[in-house]
């Protein structure tokens, strides 16, 4: 049997369902789903060219494959019987529109015609038919508009330019004003245009128009704004392989005032609440809502105009979220007082929604928890943990203006008018606002690096709006007060403003402020609390089997974090410090001092004594997180960069400032300087082997480590204290230092009358301790993995120059992934296995985990997950992320 390339929907039965999305792209599954039992919704029949077509026409070298001209024939057939209409009749038209529609959706990226099938002869029959010529003549130079448009190339603009002067000859301001003989005026003028701008007269012939309007939602599937918009959400196109193709009968929203058409979200895609949202134009056509020329009314005004109506989509939207289990996103028409549904799909949201309804659904038993956590990705909590203002400076603030709260957030920059503007100014460091009537696909990368989008037109489902909820950027839309007075001057509710003047604006409340107001990070709290708890119940339920046959339970988050950062890392939910880096404490005055004199010093003595004046600080800043922690993991670090990052006397006047500060001559720290510089630091005198050779070091540190949890335990303070030696290579570097740190521990509890003890382990970073993992679990009572380091001596790339050819490795596909962004799996994973095997034979219940900057990405997390990692320690900012991505690995591991 040939392949079957075309399937039907219709009539209460179609060919596909939801399930078949990879051959009919989202929207054509959705709607033969809608149209067939149980749902039997009112859609109005088509057929959908599958995605496979797609694939052929690319490979073919932009051609058909055999056959399909007659399979479609065959089922535009059907379509004209089913629908009791023919294309191209002179008296009675069938007019199709042709829709585009991928495997997963990519809102407004590629092209769809409406209309199809008109021309000079079938607009009149139309007009006789309907009774209704304006109508027909509107439908005329829409498709006019759009076919040249979308399918022929011709300039958008030479398009309005028509309109607007044949508007401002009428006197009219809005297009619903246009009379019947308007609109021809502006047909002939189209078509005038048209020819000359394509040498041929507009196709009058319905098979023709079809086939160029199939070949350009094909087209469209590699144009510019489709291929950015992919990369830009990460869509894998070996997954997601191409467009598929609807043809299905038009309905008309733009029939007079019975007749309409909306955009309903069964739930609010910006909060998350459970009311019903939709908006609604009065005589236009979808596209009208989308494209944010007109504001449309809210859901209560059609409630009050067309309540047969209102109640028919309410049950509709009812009935979807039933059968979907999820938040629906649909298209819909009225003809004269008819519904139709045109197109549902599982609706875009903000990280916010997202998270408040993955919480309800579990309320209302629509879903699981473990569906909930999948139901969000983790960098969408990025979006709860946005800026706000801050609220002193907010309350003394005087808005200008107030609109449509379109996307969450606050924002505050200089205003720019165009994308390109913003590009430009975000890459000279500047923050921007981005004000403009309307967006369009085109603005997409100003749009991604403006702190906030503000437009004087278009609803909450304008592209702006939609476009910006996805990249959880503020937005505020539709606001009437944006006047523009010229290319580079705006008012805002009355007030001028230039290029580059400071707004600030609201996208929770809607506000547009004409002044700087600063802006304040958020907390963990309410929904996403009750949501994070469920990944933590999941994480800390886990049981998993390792590579080497051992069994680990649980899945635990921590964070990479000093003194300041550790509340922040307590407030988002961190099961304690993976790593404490100690350098950091040095870089504080008057610690620097002291430290940079026992640089310098010649003798043991000398050190010991400059040493001695930095314990009781460092106790201190050691004591600060013990107590905040509340007695959660804290594991420190001790000292792992190179010295000569504290010697800085690269110029004269460094070095001479130096040795003044230090009270010594400059030819002392040029000599200092000159022993310690290295030609490869990374791999120099650091870690451990600076306690090879100056044991009093760590000691010290080891020390004000002990000092501090006995003055925390004497104050009656909960405490977990781990020793984390860094760069170890050899068993006996380990068990060397373990050996002076426990003497010193020793005497600090003779000293106190405490017996503390203190688990020291191992940060695994070189293959070399990975391979002699065994003989260091011996002396360690934990791994840490230092990934960073790991991955940069596994490869062999020095982490501060592989910028420099990362991206052609990547653009030449030599690497698929950045291996310091994403753990290297194939290399550095087997590293860490190994590990894990070696370490785990000699102590079955070694603690193992990550510190590197791995610990908050997603798929790092999940390898972690797998290769039996006790924990995954990483930014404060990113546990959050961590929490859920922890819980989908556990999730999707135990599927
Ligand atoms: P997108 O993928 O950009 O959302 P669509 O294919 O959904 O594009 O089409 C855009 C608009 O055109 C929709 O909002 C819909 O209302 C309108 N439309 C599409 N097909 C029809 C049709 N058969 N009858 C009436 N309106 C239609
Ligand atoms: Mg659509
Ligand atoms: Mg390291």
């Amino acid at each position: 049997m040939a392949t079957k390339y075309v399937y039907f929907f219709g009539n209460g039965d179609a060919e596909g369902d939801e399930s078949m999305r990879p051959i009919l792209g989202g929207k054509g599954a959705n709607l033969a789903q809608m149209a067939k039992a149980p749902l039997s919704l009112p859609v109005p029949p088509g057929f959908t060219i599958s995605i496979d077509v797609c694939q052929e026409y690319y490979k073919l070298g932009k051609k058909y494959p055999a056959g399909l001209d007659a399979e479609v024939a065959k089922y535009l057939n059907k379509l004209e019987t089913t629908f009791g209409k023919k294309l191209g009749d002179e008296n009675d038209p069938l007019l199709v529109s042709v829709r585009s529609g991928a495997a997963e959706s990519m809102p407004g990226m590629m092209d769809t015609i409406l209309n199809l099938g008109l021309n000079d002869k079938s607009v009149v029959g139309l007009a006789n038919k309907t009774n209704n010529p304006r109508f027909a003549w509107d439908a005329y130079r829409r498709f006019i508009q759009m076919y040249g448009n979308v399918a022929m190339g011709v300039d958008h603009d030479k398009f309005e330019e028509i309109i607007s002067s044949v508007k401002a000859k009428a006197g009219v301001k809005e297009d619903t004003e246009l009379t019947t003989e308007n609109l021809q005026e502006i047909v002939a003028k189209y078509k005038e245009m048209y020819k000359k701008e394509k040498g041929e007269d507009f196709p009058q012939d319905p098979q023709v128009q079809m086939w160029g309007a199939i070949g350009a939602v094909f087209g469209s599937w590699m144009n510019e704004r489709a291929i950015i918009y992919r990369k830009l959400n990460n869509i894998d196109e070996n997954v997601i392989k191409g467009t598929a193709v609807t043809v299905m009968a038009m309905v008309f929203g733009n029939m007079g005032e019975t007749s309409g058409t909306g955009v309903a979200f069964s739930r609010d895609p910006s909060t998350g609440e459970n009311h019903f949202m939709a908006e609604y134009l009065i005589n236009a056509q979808g596209e009208d809502v989308v494209a944010g020329i007109r504001t449309p009314m809210d859901i209560s005004a059609l409630e009050k105009q067309q309540p047969e109506i209102f109640k028919e989509i309410s049950t509709i939207r009812d009935r979807l979220e039933a059968h979907y289990h999820d938040m629906q996103d649909m298209e819909f028409t009225v003809q004269e007082g008819k519904l139709f549904m045109l197109q549902c799909r599982n609706g875009k949201r903000t990280g916010p929604a997202a998270v408040k309804m993955a919480v309800d659904m579990v309320a209302e038993k629509m879903i699981t928890k473990e569906e909930a956590l999948l139901r969000v990705k983790p960098d969408q909590l990025d979006q709860l943990l946005h800026p706000q203002f801050e609220a002193k400076a907010l309350k003394s603030a005087k808005p200008l203006a107030s609109a449509l709260n379109a996307s969450p957030g606050a924002g505050c920059g200089e205003i720019v008018f165009t994308a390109d503007e913003a590009v430009a100014e975000d890459k000279a460091g500047k923050k921007v606002i981005l004000v403009r009537k309307e967006t369009s696909p085109d603005d997409i990368a100003g749009m991604y690096v403006a702190q906030g989008i503000l437009t004087s037109t278009g609803g909450r489902t304008s592209h702006a709006a939609v476009v910006a909820r996805g990249m959880g950027t503020p937005c505020v839309c539709g606001c009437s007060d944006v006047v523009f007075t010229g290319k580079d001057t705006v008012t805002i509710g009355g007030k001028e403003f230039k290029k580059g003047d400071y707004i600030s604006i609201d996208g929770s409340t809607g506000k547009v402020y004409g002044e700087v107001i600063p802006v304040t990070p958020a907390s963990v709290s309410g929904d996403l609390e009750t949501f994070l708890s469920w990944a933590d119940e999941v994480r800390n339920a886990s049981v998993r089997t390792t590579p080497s046959g051992k069994t680990v339970k649980g899945f635990d988050v921590l964070a990479n974090a000093e003194q300041n950062e550790a509340p922040q890392a307590f407030r988002f939910g961190a099961a304690g410090i993976g790593l404490c880096r100690t350098e950091h404490m040095f870089f504080e005055e008057p610690k620097l001092t002291s430290f940079q004199k026992m640089i310098i010093s010649d003798t043991t003595e000398e050190r010991k004594a400059n040493l001695a004046a930095i314990l009781p600080l460092q106790q201190k800043d050691f004591y600060g997180i013990i107590k905040t922690m509340e007695g959660r993991a804290v594991t420190i670090r001790l000292l792992d960069p190179p010295l000569n990052e504290f010697v800085q006397a690269e110029t004269p006047e460094l070095a001479a400032a130096l040795a003044k500060k230090l009270g010594v001559s400059v030819e002392v720290i040029n000599k200092k300087y000159s022993e310690l510089n290295e030609h490869n630091p990374m791999l120099g005198h650091r870690g451990c082997r600076l306690a090879i050779t100056y044991p009093e070091i760590y000691e010290t540190q080891v020390e004000a480590i002990a000092r501090a949890t006995a003055q925390a335990e004497k104050e009656g303070l909960k405490h977990d204290v781990r020793i984390m030696i860094p760069n170890v290579t050899t068993f006996a570097e380990l068990k060397q230092i373990r050996a002076q740190a426990e003497a010193v521990i020793a005497n600090v509890n003779k000293e106190l009358g405490t017996s503390l003890k203190f688990q020291i382990g191992s940060m695994i970073e070189f293959p070399r301790a990975a391979a002699t993992a065994n003989q260091i679990a011996e002396y360690a009572d934990f791994f840490s993995f230092g990934t960073n380091d790991l991955t940069q001596t596994t490869f062999g790339f020095s982490r501060d120059d592989y910028s420099k050819f990362i991206d052609s490795y990547l653009d030449q596909k030599v690497l698929l992934q950045d291996p310091f962004k994403t753990l290297d799996e194939d290399g550095v994973g087997v590293m860490i296995g190994l590990a894990e095997e070696k370490g785990r034979a000699v102590k079955a219940d070694l603690h193992l985990g990550i510190c590197g900057e791995h610990g908050g990405d997603p798929a790092s997390i999940a390898l972690c997950y797998k290769l039996g990692l006790n924990y995954v320690s990483c930014s404060p900012f990113r546990v959050p992320a961590a929490r859920l991505a922890g819980a989908q690995a556990v999730i999707k591991s135990n599927k």
